[in-house]
């Protein structure tokens, strides 16, 4: 069951490896402006194309720490049993506060740290139409080697066990669609940018 505010609250998109979260989360950036997508800090080394405050904040492992220890992260996680991902508490809390509808697409790990700290947040699961799909997505991006792809197949099983944590599911279908039904599900007009 849907819980609090949501209008106008914090809204966690989760699930499992290769599901497509970065692709709907990066749809809802292209094609929604209203909706204000959290930028994480992570250890990891930009891919190619990525840019620094737009996909992520890519910092060194001794950074990452002084952002734990000042308390600056609401969330993080190692993902994949190797780099840091985390969200930035304060940048978080002041969109909040000036009432802006805030979406943060993190793991698992972080969807139920978040959930201890912020229980009234949405927390949204995205699921894949099939395991046969997921698999495919995840060998066809390509940009891992073979050991990476099994240890996320791994997380993957895991994180599909957790669909029942959440208030809602989106299956990832569609990106246009599924990126629609998360939009109206944060209380929000789906209607794109033209
Ligand atoms: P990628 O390296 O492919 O960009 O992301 C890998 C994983 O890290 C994705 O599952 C994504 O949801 C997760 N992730 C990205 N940012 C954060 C964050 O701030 N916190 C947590 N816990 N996970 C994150």
């Amino acid at each position: 069951m849907p819980r609090g505010n949501i209008a106008h609250g914090l809204t966690v998109l989760a699930g499992p490896t290769a599901v497509g979260k970065g692709t709907v989360s990066t749809y809802i950036r292209d094609h929604y402006p209203h909706v204000w997508l959290s930028v994480s800090a992570t250890t990891r080394p930009p891919r190619p194309g990525e840019k620094e405050g737009v996909h992520y904040y890519f910092v060194s492992p001794e950074r990452f720490d002084e952002l734990v220890a000042a308390g600056e992260m609401l969330e993080w996680a190692v993902v994949h049993g190797r780099n840091r991902y985390g969200t930035l508490r304060s940048t978080v809390e002041q969109a909040v506060a000036e009432g802006r509808s805030v979406l943060l697409e993190i793991d698992l790990q972080g969807a139920r740290q978040v959930r201890e700290k912020m229980p009234e947040a949405n927390f949204v699961f995205l699921s894949p139409p099939s395991w046969d799909e997921m698999v495919r997505r995840l060998v066809g991006r390509g940009t891992e080697t073979a050991l990476e792809q099994q240890r996320r197949l791994e997380t993957a099983k895991l994180e599909l066990a957790a669909e029942s944590e959440f208030d809602h599911t989106v299956v990832n279908d569609d990106v246009q669609r599924a990126a629609a039904e998360l939009v109206s599900l944060m209380g929000l007009a789906p209607s794109e940018r033209t």
